[in-house]
């Protein structure tokens, strides 16, 4: 089942994107359309879980939006850029404070010191309080343990457990990509910070970095072309599974709603395949309204935070996202719904018990 769907992701990627290479193991460049690129993990729910990277080639600069998880990707996404420009990368965009949107900029602040590294407001406080702390403890986490016990206890599991199987091997792929590259890694934060939009007119090129409330987190990003139609969504928006984590739900389907309002025709989500029209978009749309509204239903049965897990049954929908498959099943666990449940309860206005 696994394979038959990665052969069917294989076999898409090639129908969709004529222009596909590989510039970095694991990872595919493919061209969107005039001066517009995307760097993108082939399999996105495989370790590490990595952001999508777009490049903007205008007709003096390039700008680029989300660096990577990985130092090293950035790198070749820089030496990327060099063969198809000259132009230097004069703005970096952060859609958010995850790391695997912000770890690459300390190889944009060496390649190109000049660049501005643009990031709403909020995003800036979460990196401050955040970034190093996640860094130190990823550390901590690869020195307690080899890559290759990690993939001894998953193939002891798999029988048993697939599901915590694929987890242990997802984590082996962040420690493969990461050990060897956060000692020599600094955190360069953003430098130039906005509350509600700016625009940049680039010749026949107009470029909007916009807020338009919280989504993922609470300082989202979304980077709108609208001569292109193309809309970049950070993790507002990601495929194939959605991530529930930082924001309320209720705040996250109003931003889907007036994400759907500026008539974008292509969609670069945070993770995963660009998508060419808003099929994707309104399916997620329909599952947060279901993931409320089952929370509210349950509440209003009695259920209590601790049994949510077992009570709501999304069905129809669960299976029309993970598919039958162990990986996608695995986050659509870990990233939707269990952040999901807690999400929506909040937004209803519920306390959460203090040990959750
Ligand atoms: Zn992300």
């Amino acid at each position: 089942m696994r394979q038959l769907s990665l052969l069917a992701a294989a076999l898409s990627l090639f129908a969709s994107a004529a222009f596909a290479e590989q510039i970095y193991p694991g990872y595919t460049w493919q061209d969107l359309a005039d001066g517009l690129f995307v760097h993108t993990r082939v399999d996105p729910l495989a370790g590490p879980i990595d952001g999508n990277s777009t490049v903007i080639v205008n007709d003096q600069d390039v700008f680029v939006v989300d660096t990577h998880i990985n130092p090293a990707v950035a790198r070749a996404v820089i030496d990327k850029i060099r063969q198809i420009t000259d132009k230097p990368v004069t703005h970096v965009v952060n859609t958010h404070w995850h790391d695997d949107h912000a770890n690459g900029n300390h190889a944009y602040r060496q390649a190109y010191p000049e660049a501005k590294i643009i990031a709403h407001r909020a995003t800036l406080a979460s990196l401050e309080e955040e970034w190093q702390a996640m860094e130190d403890q990823r550390k901590a986490a690869y020195e307690r343990v080899a890559g290759r016990d990690i993939l001894a206890a998953a193939a002891a599991l798999e029988a048993e457990d697939p599901e915590r199987a694929t987890g242990y091997r997802v984590f082996a792929g962040y420690r493969d990509a990461l050990e060897p590259e956060l000692p020599t890694m600094e955190l360069v934060y953003p430098d130039l910070l906005f509350d509600d939009r700016l625009v940049f007119e680039r010749g026949e090129r107009t470029i909007v970095v916009s807020w338009l409330g919280p989504g993922n987190t609470e300082g989202d990003a979304l980077v709108w072309l609208p001569e292109e139609k193309v809309l970049i969504t950070g993790d507002v928006l990601v495929a194939p599974i959605p991530y529930a984590f930082d924001a309320p739900m209720d705040d996250w389907i109003g931003t889907l709603g007036k994400i759907a309002e500026l008539g974008a025709e292509t969609f670069v989500p945070g993770h995963g395949a660009v998508q060419r029209d808003t099929r994707y978009l309104e399916r997620v749309e329909r599952l947060l309204e279901a993931t409320l509204s089952a929370v509210r239903q349950a509440r209003a049965a009695g259920v209590a935070y601790a049994e949510l897990g077992e009570a709501v049954d999304l069905g129809e929908l669960e299976r029309l996202f993970t598919d039958g498959d162990p990986l996608r099943a695995h986050a659509w666990r870990s990233y939707f719904l269990t952040p999901g449940l807690k999400s929506a309860w909040t937004s209803l206005g519920y306390p959460v018990p203090e040990e959750e």
